[in-house]
């Protein structure tokens, strides 16, 4: 499976689940506003589950649908 990341910033309200859950993907930059790591490609980067390992993977689609704010944008883009 691969995954296109990205953060939309201007809707992001801090409350810092997304990367107090999956910090191997997403990052604070300041004032609690979170963004892709640029270590994994940074907005818009497509993360290969096979590297970074699926359970990194399962955890950005569990935390993409919890977001309070609907700020995290996930696509599958390969099954
Ligand atoms: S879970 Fe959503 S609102 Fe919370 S810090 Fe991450 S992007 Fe922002």
């Amino acid at each position: 499976m691969k995954l296109k990341v990205m953060v939309d910033q201007d809707l992001c309200t801090a409350c810092a689940l997304c990367y107090d859950e999956v910090p191997e993907v997403y990052v604070d930059v300041g004032d609690g506003i979170a963004a892709v790591k640029e270590e994994v490609g940074g907005d818009g980067a497509i993360l290969d589950c096979a590297e970074i390992g699926q359970d990194v993977c399962d955890r950005v689609l569990e935390i993409t649908e919890e977001c309070p704010s609907g700020s995290l944008i996930t696509e599958v883009v390969e099954e």
